[in-house]
């Protein structure tokens, strides 16, 4: 029988780009062609050389529609010359994956966003006021705690559905904030399946009538900000035994501040303040156990001397093939 494909891109919204997508109908027995869209709607043409291509990269089981539906994540590439479009940032991390493979770098990413009304408050702020101070929210349970769990039990269940590399859910500090993770894989693997996630988060949204946001600082004053904490580790990292490896992650990542802040999602500067758990966005430290360093080691891994680090710049709204590029490139790069 005839499949419903859903054709996902990444598009061209600034400063943070949005994601698209489309329903191809294949025919029973093939599999998803090469597509294309109308550059000019999405702020990746002009008018008069509209159009992009739709290159397939990973494909999924569709969870929303079942059957044989798919979901399919694209590349976006310039429909004249083939080449990566220039808001196509996966193809770079395809290749800084490729150039430093040696050395087996894996990815964990938390994935913090906040669910809003249809009027733009968040879900959990009463209309036209406040709710009572943070505290009794983070990992929550009970009304007036916290809100939309039907949305977040659907979400983790589809991307269990998809065979996407879910790890867990949390509610966070301020009240429609929630946290997914994804991990731990390859900087692609990785990005993919988050990429998808997003996307399910949001379809999955319109059925509550809730808009999913990953805005770095959603609301201000005393509210936490929204992050996406990015985890890694090399082969090295994750076998030396005396925090050598994992300590040269650090400093190299520390020679690189300006390099990683810039491209860690737009509004950064609101959310890296030094309070609410962050530390400043100029300011670079690591530390053990340290939720106010720029990158913590947790406590277990100095206890064994090897595992992991976590930078907890990343903003909710970061671009994902972008962020593992960057420690890729500088962290590979310093152990080469
Ligand atoms: P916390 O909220 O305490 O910061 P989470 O449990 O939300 O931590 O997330 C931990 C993340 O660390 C997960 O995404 C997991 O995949 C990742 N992780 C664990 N071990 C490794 C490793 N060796 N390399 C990279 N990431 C890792
Ligand atoms: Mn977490
Ligand atoms: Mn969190
Ligand atoms: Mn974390």
């Amino acid at each position: 029988m005839a499949y419903q494909a859903e054709y996902i891109w990444i598009d061209g919204t600034e400063p943070t780009p949005l994601l698209r997508s489309k329903t191809k109908i294949i025919a029973d027995g093939k599999t998803p062609p090469v597509w294309g869209f109308d550059g000019s709607s999405t702020n990746q043409a002009p008018g008069d050389k509209s159009d992009c291509a739709l290159i397939p990269v990973f494909s999924c089981p569709d969870p929303i529609r079942g059957g044989d539906n798919i979901l399919v994540l694209c590349e976006v590439t310039n429909a004249v010359d083939g080449k990566p479009h220039p808001t196509n940032t996966r193809a770079a991390c395809v290749k800084a994956q490729k150039k430093f493979a040696k050395h087996e770098m894996i990815f964990g990413i938390e994935q913090e966003y906040t669910l809003l009304k249809l009027d733009g408050t968040p879900a959990g702020f009463p209309d036209g006021g406040y709710p009572a101070p943070q505290g009794p929210y983070y990992c929550g349970v009970g009304a007036g705690r916290v809100e939309a769990r039907d949305l977040i039990e659907d979400h983790t269940q589809a991307c269990l559905d998809a065979g996407l590399m879910i790890e867990g859910t949390n509610a966070e500090v301020m009240p429609g904030q929630w946290e997914f993770q994804i991990g731990a894989a390859d900087a692609i693997t990785v990005s993919d399946h988050l990429t998808v996630a997003r996307w399910l988060l949001h379809r999955l949204g319109e059925d509550y009538n809730l808009v999913v946001s990953f805005a770095a600082k959603p609301m201000k004053g005393d509210w936490n900000g929204a992050g996406a904490h990015t985890n890694f580790s090399t082969k090295a990292m994750r076998e030396d035994t005396n925090m050598k490896a994992i300590k040269a992650a650090c400093e190299a990542i520390g020679k690189k501040v300006d390099l990683h802040v810039k491209n860690y999602g737009h509004d950064i500067e609101s959310r890296l303040t030094g309070a609410h758990e962050t530390a400043p966005y100029n300011k670079f430290s690591y530390g053990v156990s340290n939720r106010g360093a720029s990158i913590r080691i947790p406590w277990q891994v100095e206890r064994d001397g090897k595992g992991y680090a976590e930078d907890r710049r990343p903003n909710a709204n970061c671009d994902p093939y972008t962020v593992t590029r960057l420690i890729v490139e500088t962290v590979c790069g310093a152990a080469s």
